[in-house]
């Protein structure tokens, strides 16, 4: 049976027509699919008791529910998701001041297996349906407005999988949180990041993407990052380039790398050259992230003095350069350390 929020609204509304029901109603079940986020059709409070059956007897009803929930001394909340066939991905809330920052996952694992990222250890499982990643954002907005008073106020697609790889359904997925029949968050909250999917870079570029994107760079030496990403086998450091000023001209956005300092792997000052080369053709801006250690983590954080003369070396070049900190790792919840096993 098919799931009644894999169907559009178009759909709906001819299924109800079929079925003799005034078309107003394709609109109020929307709304609760989408706009309220309910979990049952019970919920529908609006919607007669044999219109809710004759829904259910069409099409079934998949609820993801929060199968664990952990709290840093931080504030900042992990969740795990469980699904309709027991997959479980994570989540995090980030709250900072006002604002409160859910970072969210697009895959079960991720087929990407880069070297120091936990989720990379864990190998792919299957794509999140847009319903699935719409079911994390209403499920933490609920825990979020409940921990700290106010819901969430932006995502970042930067929990596990890569985003690009999972494009229709990442995109349907924004397409809810921001339209106006639906939740209507701004575009310019949500953040997409990509090891560099270079086809998914320029379907962005295409229809002119209204979100954030960041493109996780670590390190701009073909060899390098080869060895820590294997994605630049097949999506070379020459072809992500080229789909960036793609993208850049298509956009007239900035682009926004994430670099993350291994020692000795990627924070020499040859490779802050390599960086500032690579970053010419484009405006740039550059997050520097401190590495996060994972269960049986190859690598060392950056020594302080070699991170300073590294982003030191960036800023000479009138590059634009953020360090970012690292939250939520005490619960392993911060970048890179998010990875579930089923059960
Ligand atoms: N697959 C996408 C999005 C999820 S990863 C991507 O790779 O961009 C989100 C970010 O966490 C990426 O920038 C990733 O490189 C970073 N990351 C992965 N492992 C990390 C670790 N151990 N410490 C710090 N950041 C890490
Ligand atoms: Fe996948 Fe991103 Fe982790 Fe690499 S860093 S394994 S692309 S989730």
């Amino acid at each position: 049976m098919e799931d009644i929020r894999s169907i559009t609204r178009e759909q709906l509304e001819d299924f109800l027509l079929s079925k003799n029901e005034k078309k107003f109603r394709a609109g109020q079940i929307w709304t609760w699919l989408w706009q309220k986020g309910i979990g049952s059709y019970d919920e529908m409070t609006n919607i007669s008791q044999s219109l809710r059956d004759l829904l259910a007897s069409q099409y079934t009803f998949r609820h993801a529910v929060i199968a664990q929930e952990v709290q840093s001394k931080d504030k900042t909340a992990k969740f795990a998701f469980r699904y309709y066939d027991d997959a479980l991905v994570e989540g995090v809330l980030i709250p900072s001041g006002e604002r409160v920052t859910a970072c969210i996952s697009s895959q079960v694992g991720c087929p990407l297996g880069c070297s120091f990222c936990a989720t990379g250890t864990m190998g792919f499982v299957r794509n999140l349906h847009y319903s699935e990643i719409f079911d994390e954002f209403m499920l933490m907005d609920r825990r979020a407005r409940e921990l700290y008073g106010n819901g969430i106020s932006n995502i970042v697609f930067m929990g596990m999988g890569e985003p690009l790889l999972n494009f229709d359904n990442v995109m349907t997925a924004i397409d809810r949180l921001t339209a106006k029949d639906g939740i209507g968050l701004s575009p310019t909250r949500i953040t997409l990041s990509t090891a560099g999917i270079v086809k998914g870079i320029k379907a962005l570029a295409d229809r002119k993407f209204p979100c954030g994107l960041a493109v996780s760079l670590h390190s701009a030496d073909p060899v390098v990052r080869s060895a820590i990403m294997p994605v630049n086998e097949h999506h070379s450091l020459h072809d992500l380039q080229a789909a960036l000023v793609y993208y850049h001209q298509k956009t007239g956005e900035r682009i926004t790398f994430e670099y993350l300092l291994l020692s000795k792997v990627n924070d020499t000052r040859q490779a802050a050259e390599k960086l500032a080369r690579f970053c010419r053709p484009f405006p740039v801006k550059v997050n520097i992230i401190e590495y996060n250690e994972t269960p049986g983590g190859l690598y060392h954080r950056s020594y302080p003095n070699q991170r300073e003369e590294f982003i030191d070396y960036l800023k000479g070049c009138n590059m634009v350069v953020n360090v970012r900190q690292s939250r939520g790792q005490d619960i392993a919840a911060a970048c890179g350390q998010l990875v579930k096993n089923k059960r």
